[in-house]
């Protein structure tokens, strides 16, 4: 990958890790929105789903926000958009679409096979 290449993607990964840095203020806000559109029978109920969603998306940012902070590391050390796995190129059409992933298709689908037969 190139020096072009690499400022893009690390422009793709600060403007990601900002949007997920102001959002996580206002995760609160965007729930009691949510809910409205998934309306529950009780209000209890309600109050406790959007609770559990709102920890598991809280969960997922925190996730996201580490993995975006490795990768910005990655292109720093020189190893940005190398398979962790083969040491193969990742290819920039699979970084487009998910920036943050240290491995190439082909180790990817098979963690996902060996996840699976783990009944995970
Ligand atoms: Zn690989």
């Amino acid at each position: 990958m190139d020096q072009a290449q690499l400022e893009y993607f690390r422009k793709l990964l600060q403007d990601k890790l900002d949007d997920l840095l102001n959002e996580a203020g206002r995760t609160l806000e965007d729930m009691t929105e949510l809910s409205d559109h998934f309306p529950d029978p009780t209000d209890r109920a309600s109050i406790e789903s959007d609770r559990n969603f709102e920890l598991r998306i809280r969960d997922r940012e925190r996730k996201l926000i580490k993995k975006i902070k490795t990768a910005l590391e990655r292109i720093d050390d020189g190893s940005y958009g190398i398979c962790e796995e083969c040491g193969e190129d990742i290819g920039t059409k699979r970084l487009e679409a998910r920036p943050v992933t240290t491995l190439c298709i082909e180790c990817k689908s098979k963690q996902e096979r060996e996840e699976k037969a783990r009944g995970g």
